[in-house]
């Protein structure tokens, strides 16, 4: 049988290049690349660790009633 061969050699060598947004790093942006855009495991992890911390931090909503509900209940007399 012939199996036409694809020649990754020369068409599918076409990666870019990007930078890490952890570590500015040069990195393969394609397939090969599990952790695109970033270089790394570690990088990438590490900045969704950053990510994920950031967005934990909820603002909580700390109303304080101060001087709101005592208005109706001092003036019972
Ligand atoms: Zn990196």
């Amino acid at each position: 049988m012939n199996l036409p061969t694809k020649s990754s050699e020369q068409s599918a060598n076409i990666e870019r290049l990007v930078k890490c947004p952890s570590c500015s790093v040069s990195a393969v942006y394609g397939p090969s690349n599990l952790f695109r855009p970033f270089c790394s495991d570690r990088c990438k992890t590490g900045d969704l660790a950053a990510w994920a911390s950031e967005t934990y931090t909820v603002p909580v909503s700390d109303v304080t009633s101060d001087g709101e509900e005592s208005v109706g209940d001092a003036a019972d007399e």
